[in-house]
Formats: C-alpha cells, structure tokens, sequence
C-alpha cells in the first residue's frame, strides 16, 4: 500500500490573525442573506420566479417532502384482514448486516400460511437503515415508507420497536393498550414470549417500559 504524505499548509500572517478570516465568514453570511432577500422580495412582486431564494422549513411543524425512495421508519404490512402478511422466515433477520432484527415464528393455524410472527423488534439505535431487510422481504411484508424521521428517544430500550409499533407505527412505547386486529399473544412468560392463535379481547395485554 502506498502512502501518500501531505504537509500540512502553513498559516500565512493574514490567516493567523484570524480576524480576516471572520471578516470573509461574515462577508458569504451575509452576502447570502442579502440575495435571499433581494430575490424573495423579487419573488413577491412575481419578478425573477426562476431564480431559486432559499427558504427555512420550520421543521417539526413543517416538513419537506419525502422522496419516495427515502428510507425512514420501518412498518409491517398487513393483509386485508389486518393480520401481518410477514410469514416469518426469517430472510430479514439473516440479512442485516447490523443484527437489530429479532423475529420469533409461530406456527399459522392457516394452512396454506407457514408461519407468522410471534414477536418482531427492531433495534432502531443499531439499524444503518440499508433497506436490506426490505430488499431481501420476498412477501413485501415490511417497508421503510412511513415517512417518520423523529426516532429520537430518551432510553436504549424506547429504540426499541416491538411487533405493535411495526403494525402501527403510530404507537410509541409505552404501549398500555393492544388494539391491533390480529390474533396474537401478548403476555411475557418468564421473560419469554409464549405465542399462541388467540382472538384480540379489549383487555388491556401489554405494558413495556
Ligand atoms: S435497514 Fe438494514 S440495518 Fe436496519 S433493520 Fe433493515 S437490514 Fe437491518
Ligand atoms: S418481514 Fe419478510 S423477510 Fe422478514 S421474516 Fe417476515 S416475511 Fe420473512
């Protein structure tokens, strides 16, 4: 391997005095501020609407569109009876190059459906989001087209996303309530999850912090 060594370039007398350098600073602040405003009052007469101004988004209120190709939060989808289409095979969680996939399988008391997930997390604080997990899907069981960027937490254990916050990516932890319409057992057993084809009561069946 070849290294290639390059020196480090001295600081002229101008540039160790630093304050020209703040004068240049202020100088492209400043001169970008001025055209912003020039053309946005341009603009506003319907002058020169070819010339781009840049403009602030006042994000979180406001936000930029999404491409349809961005990756952002994962989901699960479903199918028309609102059972998750994952048939547990588990192709997601062999891929990712990050291992924040964990998958439990059960048993469908469909026959012509092999398996569906007991438990499905994802670790978004270990995710690289490279979208494999999606590419390698061979059911179009989970995709990253929620459109939601605020995955910031306040613990490790919040980034967490459980199989309710995959089917309902509106749920954020902590989850009081189960209201999803798919047969499926919530109740930790000795911290182990025990998934059984059960119908969805109204009581209430998972609490995690
Ligand atoms: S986006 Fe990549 S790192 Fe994240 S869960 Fe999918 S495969 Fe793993
Ligand atoms: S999400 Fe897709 S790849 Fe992952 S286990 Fe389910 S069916 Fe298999």
């Amino acid at each position: 391997m070849t290294v290639k060594v390059v020196s480090r370039p001295e600081l002229t007398f101008w540039e160790k005095l630093y304050i020209p350098q703040i004068l240049l600073g202020l100088k492209i602040t400043s001169t970008h501020f001025f055209r912003n405003l020039f053309l946005h009052m341009l603009h506003f007469v319907g002058r020169f609407k070819h010339l781009p101004a840049s403009v602030t988004v006042q994000y979180p209120e406001e936000l930029r569109p999404l491409m349809s190709r961005f990756r952002s939060r994962h989901r699960l989808t479903l199918r028309e009876d609102k059972t998750p289409r994952c048939v547990g095979c588990m192709l997601c969680e062999t891929v990712c190059p990050a291992k924040c996939i964990t998958i439990v399988p059960g048993e469908h008391p469909d026959p012509h459906v092999e398996k569906y997930p007991i438990r499905f997390d994802i670790d978004l604080g270990v995710c690289v989001y490279c979208g494999y997990c999606v590419e390698a899907c061979p059911e179009d069981a989970i995709r990253m087209d929620t459109g939601i960027l605020d995955i910031a937490a306040y613990s490790r254990e919040a980034m967490k996303l459980d199989i309710h916050e995959l089917m309902d990516p509106k749920l954020r932890k902590p989850i009081k309530n189960c209201s999803l319409k798919f047969p499926h057992q919530c109740n930790l057993t000795d911290g182990e999850v025990k998934g059984t084809w059960e119908e969805v009561n109204e009581t209430p069946l998972v609490e995690k912090t």
